[in-house]
């Protein structure tokens, strides 16, 4: 940089360190999260596409004090990942959530729970015996357990990534493929990918209303995944049409602000017992 002289150097840097100066802050302020407990999840709801009743919840990851968001997932995730911390953090969350979802077992309100895993945590070494000793350490039916991997998590690993699929699925865990359609998304990866199901992205969810390539090929891409006998998820449904066009399209269920937000286990604990009442 030094030897590009004083303009280049004067245009470039500025921006360059205030954005590592922003991802440094991140870096600290997880580091201290992952120490003084400030990490949290919340739970997404999923329900049934015709009955509506919740049927599963998503774990997604927070970084609050007091109650407030010091920073956001697609802030904090990034720099989880270039940094290597992502792995002690998604080892936390996988933790956290099977505990949750044990208690909710217990009390004879059993939900399957989906967990988030990144690329670099399912590539690094020992993912499955860890799993394997959190499943075994809370006691949880591993069939109340669902990953949501994307396809760029299962494309960068070989033949290894399917074997370890493989086993993870005979450990009996779930599999999805989250943020379907986003990706390299050749329907054909899908009769490779040993997953369970796939999750159509929020982006195809958005657009269906407003345009008839998009409803033409999430309508498509349902009826194949059917074909191929695996559950088809909407996520970020939004309004009653979306959740329409999407029921008759053949999604199994659905997940999006239509139903409920992220929310506490607490409250989703509030949803279970109201819905069973
Ligand atoms: P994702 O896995 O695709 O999760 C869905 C995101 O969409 C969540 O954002 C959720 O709050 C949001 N969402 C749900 N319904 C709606 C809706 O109706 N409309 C709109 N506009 N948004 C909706 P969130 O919690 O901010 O997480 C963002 C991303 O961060 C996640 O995308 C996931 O990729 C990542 N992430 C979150 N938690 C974890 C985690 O524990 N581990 C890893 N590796 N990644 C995580
Ligand atoms: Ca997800
Ligand atoms: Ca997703
Ligand atoms: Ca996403």
């Amino acid at each position: 940089v030094k030897t590009q002289g004083r303009h280049g150097y004067c245009f470039y840097a500025p921006e360059m360190s205030q954005r590592s100066v922003a991802s440094q802050r991140i870096e600290n302020v997880l580091r201290h999260a992952l120490v003084h407990g400030e990490l949290s999840l919340q739970y997404q709801p999923k329900v049934d596409a015709r009955l509506g009743h919740i049927v599963g919840a998503e774990a997604l990851l927070r970084l609050q004090v007091d109650g407030q968001d010091l920073f956001v997932p697609d802030q904090f995730i990034p720099v989880a990942e270039d940094t290597g911390l992502i792995v002690s953090i998604g080892t936390w969350v996988l933790r956290e959530a099977c505990l949750q979802a044990r208690r909710w077992q217990r009390e004879g309100r059993a939900i399957p729970v989906s967990v988030n895993v990144s690329p670099l945590q399912f590539q690094y070494a020992g993912f499955y015996e860890r799993l394997d000793s959190i499943l075994n350490e809370t006691g949880l039916d591993p069939s109340l357990l669902e990953l949501e991997l994307t396809e760029r998590t299962m494309m960068t690993g070989g033949d290894g990534t399917i074997r370890l699929l493989r086993r993870i699925r005979q450990r009996g865990v779930r599999l999805s493929l989250d943020d379907f359609g986003t990706g390299y998304s050749s329907l054909s990866y899908l009769k490779h990918f040993p997953v369970d199901a796939l999750k159509i992205d929020r982006a195809f969810v958005r657009d269906i209303t407003q345009d008839a390539e998009t409803a033409a090929i999430t309508s498509a891409i349902i009826a194949m995944a059917r074909s191929l006998n695996k559950d088809v998820i909407a996520e970020g449904v939004e309004t009653e049409v979306q959740s329409a066009f999407l029921r008759e399209a053949g999604c199994s269920q659905m997940q999006g602000f239509l139903f409920g937000a992220p929310m506490p286990a607490e409250s989703l604990e509030q949803r279970l017992a109201e819905q069973t009442a």
